[in-house]
C-alpha cells in the first residue's frame, strides 16, 4: 500500500531535467541517465538546468571510461551540448582518444584550448596528439600555449624541444630530397611516362614518401610541397593532401608562384577548417586543377565561368582564376572542398553521388561555407523570398523532400534550393551535431541505408518533419 503511494507520488510530481539528472547520476544509474538525454534538442532544456545536466554526463562519462569507452564517449558527447565546460571537453577528448577516433579528440582539444586559454592541459594533451600525428609543427605551435604558470608547464617546454629538433630534421629532410629531385630533374616530363607522382620508381620514390606520410601537415603555402610528373604526364606538385597542378601543363608554377601560395594557404584553411567544423577532412589526397578564367569558360561554359570559384569534378577540385581570392572566393573552394571530403567518407570514386541525396550532399557544403563567413544561413534577401513564397497560398517553398527526386540545382529557384538545402543540414548538426551526421551519411554510403530509414534511426524525423523545420526557422528569422 505505501509503496503504492510513492509511486503515485513519484508519478504525480514531475521531475525537472536536471533533478533526473541528478538523481540518475546519484544513482549512478549511467545507462538510464543516457537514455534520458541521448537525443533531442539540448534547447529544449531551460537554460538554467543545462549545467546541471552536463555535469551529470560528465560524471557518467568519467565513470564508464575504464570499462565502456565507446559509451564513455557518447555521454561526453551528449555533456558537451549541454555546455561546454572544460570537464565535459576533457572528457570527451580522453574518450575519443581511447576509441581512436583521432580528429574528434583533435577538435575538442582545440574548442579547450580556444574556450579556456588558462588551461595547460588542452594545449599540452592537444601537442601530443600532434607529436604522434607526426604534425611537427602543429605541436609546436600547441605546446607554445601552455601559459607559463600553468602546472603543465615544465612538462610542454621539454616537448617544445623536442617538436622543434623533429621540426629541424625534418626540414634537412626536405632539403636533402629538394636537391635530390633537382638533380634527377623531376619538373620536367618525359614522354611516356605516365605514374602517379606518388608511385614513381627507384630513388624518387623515398623523395616522394617523405612527403606522403599519413598525417603529415601542411600549415604554409611553402611547406611539404614537392615536384612531380602525374599518371597523365602533367606536372603536379603535391604533399599528403593535395596534388595540384595546371589545366595547361605548358604554365608554370614558377610564373603564378604568388597565385598558387595563395591557392595553397587557402586548401590548407580548407582542411583545417572543415576537420573543425565536421570533426573529420579528406585525409586521402585530392586533386587541384587550376584553370585560368578562359579555360574554365571552355570546360564548364561561361555562365558558370562567371559564377563559381571552383568545382568539385570528376575526383578532383577545379579552379577558375578568380582575379581576386575574396572571402568569398575561398568560401567556395571551401564548399569544394568539403565536396572531396563527403566522397572520401562514401568510400571514394562517385560513391556520394550515387548513395547520397543530392540536397544533403550540397547542404552538407553549403553548411561549412557558411560557418567559414560566419553567416548564420541564408543572406537576409533570401530568407525574404522564403517568406513570400510562404505567405502566398499558392506558393509553396521547395522541400527536401522532393529534392529527393531532383537536384537542387534543376529545380525552378536552384539558389533558394541550395539555401534549404544547406538550412536542413544546419539544422540536422543543431539537433545531434556533427558525429551523428557523419555516422548517418557513413551509414547512408557504407550500408547503403535508405536515406529515410537512417534519417528516422538517427534523428527519429521524417522526411516532411524537417520540411516543417525549415518553414519554421524561415518564418522566425
Ligand atoms: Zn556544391
Amino acid at each position: 500500500m505505501r509503496f503504492l503511494f510513492v509511486a503515485l507520488l513519484l508519478a504525480t510530481t514531475p521531475q525537472t531535467p536536471a533533478q533526473k539528472a541528478k538523481e540518475l547520476s546519484g544513482q549512478k544509474s549511467w545507462e538510464e541517465l543516457y537514455l534520458a538525454f541521448s537525443s533531442g534538442d539540448a534547447k529544449a532544456v531551460p537554460a538554467e538546468q543545462r549545467a546541471t545536466v552536463s555535469g551529470a554526463l560528465v560524471k557518467g562519462c568519467q565513470a564508464l571510461m575504464k570499462d565502456d569507452t565507446v559509451m564513455a564517449y557518447s555521454m561526453g558527447e551528449r555533456a558537451i551540448l549541454y555546455e561546454e565546460s572544460a570537464p565535459a571537453i576533457r572528457c570527451l577528448a580522453s574518450a575519443a582518444r581511447k576509441t581512436e577516433q583521432r580528429a574528434a579528440a583533435e577538435s575538442a582539444l582545440v574548442k579547450g584550448v580556444t574556450l579556456f586559454p588558462k588551461d595547460g592541459s588542452f594545449p599540452l594533451e592537444l601537442g601530443k596528439l600532434l607529436l604522434e600525428e607526426q604534425d611537427f609543427v602543429g605541436a609546436q605551435a600547441a605546446f607554445e600555449k601552455v601559459p607559463p604558470r600553468a602546472k603543465e608547464s615544465a612538462e610542454a617546454k621539454r616537448l617544445l624541444q623536442k617538436a622543434r629538433q623533429q621540426t629541424l630534421q625534418e626540414d634537412a629532410a626536405r632539403s636533402e630530397a629538394t636537391r635530390i629531385s633537382r638533380r634527377l630533374g623531376s619538373s620536367a616530363p618525359q614522354p611516356g611516362q605516365t605514374r602517379p607522382a606518388s608511385a614513381m620508381g627507384g630513388e624518387e620514390a623515398s623523395v616522394v614518401s617523405l612527403e606522403t606520410r599519413p598525417g603529415m601537415s601542411i600549415r604554409g603555402p611553402k611547406l611539404g610541397f614537392e615536384s612531380g610528373v602525374d599518371a597523365r604526364g602533367m606536372r603536379v606538385r603535391s604533399n599528403s593532401r593535395f596534388v595540384i597542378s595546371y589545366f595547361n601543363n605548358d604554365r608554370d608554377f614558377g610564373q603564378r608562384a604568388d597565385y598558387e601560395g595563395h591557392i595553397v594557404e587557402i586548401l590548407s584553411d580548407a582542411y583545417h577548417f572543415t576537420r573543425g567544423v565536421l570533426g573529420e577532412a579528406r585525409e586521402t589526397p585530392v586533386s587541384v586543377v587550376l584553370y585560368t578564367g578562359q579555360e574554365f569558360a571552355t570546360a564548364f561554359g561561361p555562365r558558370v565561368a562567371r559564377v563559381v570559384a571552383g568545382k568539385y569534378f570528376e575526383n578532383a577540385i577545379a579552379i577558375n582564376n578568380a582575379k581576386e581570392l575574396t572571402k568569398e572566393t575561398k568560401a567556395t573552394i571551401i564548399h569544394e572542398y568539403v565536396h572531396a571530403t563527403v566522397a572520401d567518407i562514401c568510400g571514394g570514386g562517385d560513391g556520394d553521388m550515387v548513395r547520397l541525396p543530392l540536397w544533403y550532399n550540397e547542404g552538407l557544403s553549403m553548411f561549412v561555407e557558411w560557418k567559414y563567413l560566419d553567416v548564420p544561413g541564408p543572406d537576409l534577401e533570401m530568407v525574404d523570398q522564403m517568406r513570400t513564397v510562404l505567405a502566398d497560398p499558392a506558393l509553396s517553398l521547395i522541400s527536401v523532400k522532393q529534392m529527393m527526386k531532383v537536384s537542387p540545382i534543376n529545380t525552378p529557384s536552384a539558389t533558394m534550393a541550395y539555401a534549404i538545402s544547406g538550412m536542413a543540414v544546419q539544422e540536422l548538426m543543431r539537433r545531434e551535431g556533427a558525429h551523428r551526421l557523419l555516422t548517418l551519411t557513413r551509414d547512408v554510403c557504407k550500408r547503403q541505408v535508405p536515406f529515410e530509414a537512417a534519417l528516422k534511426t538517427h534523428y527519429g524525423m521524417t522526411l516532411e518533419d524537417l520540411d516543417s523545420e525549415i518553414e519554421k526557422i524561415v518564418r522566425q528569422r
